[in-house]
């Protein structure tokens, strides 16, 4: 992630809604790709001050951030949706009644934009439903337990929430928004690494799999590299979840669950794709890595792992020192390492013609 700068020159994070030098309103203005401040107009209009790109435009703020206070996108004066773009990815809400939904719900959002900024990044495209309503991106939120007793008592003729995709839409389950059932389910599960952050980028990769792979080139080459996907997928999963990974997946997978089916294993590696994009990123911005020749060379695919390679051993030492777990707990095999590579090519065509 990018750290960014308010007018008065204070650094300013993509998740501040205020400025805490000069006070200011800050908000993100997708369309720039950059946080501003802003100077209230009056009847819900904001005005970015000072110098820069964007000086002088005119924006409203997002409903779910006047409404809710959990959004700080904002909304180009001539657009006429009361929702930001982001915002309006969303289909389906959790019953914002029932105890701490509305803070979980919060939370989904905020790593939806996250991930909707690091996407717009790469130059990926995002066709929401509007655009294509078979296949159009959209986000349903859902609960299938109580929130009182941290998501393990079932909601009376509730039927099963799976966090997955389907089509475009991507459904959560909002008990993933919630830390200790997140932890639980890590430890159910036997994952060293469940975070919020990491759902959203595994979903968001079945997405890009139906529009970037399933009818176009590169199907035939990422058949080579992550198997057939037309194997039985309901089968797949019934076979992994009963007898799990096999014992040399290390040597083949990024995960144990990529070894449950070729579309997980993409999913999976796309999602740690993203994490390695933006986590370098993160560290570059903050001088924590040499800058690589990669951030502008977008083909360099040996120069990104180099990077990242010496950014994770280092992460992973601080970790240790601070008594916490590894930040990076994952090991890149050979055939892993082809499977980045090819994502990376594929990502690599549309950043370079995003630039
Ligand atoms: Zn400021
Ligand atoms: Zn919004
Ligand atoms: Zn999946």
């Amino acid at each position: 992630m990018r750290d960014f700068y308010c007018q008065c020159g204070n650094t300013l994070f993509f998740r501040n809604t205020r400025c805490l030098q000069c006070d200011r309103r800050v908000g993100f203005a997708p369309g720039a790709g950059r946080m501003t401040a802003l100077e209230p107009l009056g009847g819900g209009l904001w005005q970015v001050p000072g110098a820069g790109r964007i000086q002088g435009a005119v924006y409203r703020l997002c409903d779910n951030a006047t409404r809710h206070a959990i959004c700080n996108w904002l909304i180009p004066e001539a657009t006429p949706h009361a929702q930001c773009q982001s915002c309006r990815l969303t289909r389906t809400l959790p019953d914002l009644d029932q105890p701490r939904h509305a803070e979980l719900w919060g939370k989904l959002e905020s790593a939806k934009r996250h991930l909707l900024f690091n996407l717009m990044q790469l130059g990926l495209p995002i066709v929401d439903r509007r655009q294509d309503p078979e296949a159009g991106l959209a986000f349903d939120f859902l609960a299938d337990r109580d929130s009182t007793t941290e998501f393990t008592r079932p909601i009376a003729g509730q039927a099963p929430v799976n966090t997955g995709h389907a089509n475009g839409v991507i459904t959560i389950n909002i008990a993933e928004a919630d830390d200790v059932a997140r932890a639980r389910m890590r430890e159910q599960m036997g994952e060293h690494y469940r975070t919020l952050l990491g759902h959203f980028r595994h979903e968001i990769g079945h997405y890009y799999w139906s529009r970037l792979v399933a009818d176009g080139g590169p199907l035939a080459a990422c058949r080579t590299l992550f198997g057939d996907d037309r194997a039985d997928y309901a089968a797949a999963l019934k076979r992994y979840y009963r007898d799990g990974a096999p014992g040399d997946w290390q040597a083949r997978f990024i995960t144990p669950y990529a070894s449950a089916h070729p579309w997980e294993d993409w999913a999976e590696t796309w999602a740690h794709y993203l994490h390695m994009r933006d986590t370098l990123e993160t560290a570059v911005e903050f001088s924590l890595v040499t800058p690589p020749p990669w951030r502008h060379a977008a083909d360099d695919f040996d120069a990104l792992m180099h990077g990242w390679t010496q950014l994770a051993i280092g992460m992973n030492a601080v970790n240790r020192s601070m008594g916490l777990p590894d930040a990076y707990p994952f090991v890149i095999s050979g055939p892993t390492h082809e499977k980045l590579a090819f994502i990376h090519c594929l990502v690599a065509d549309h950043e370079s013609a995003a630039a």
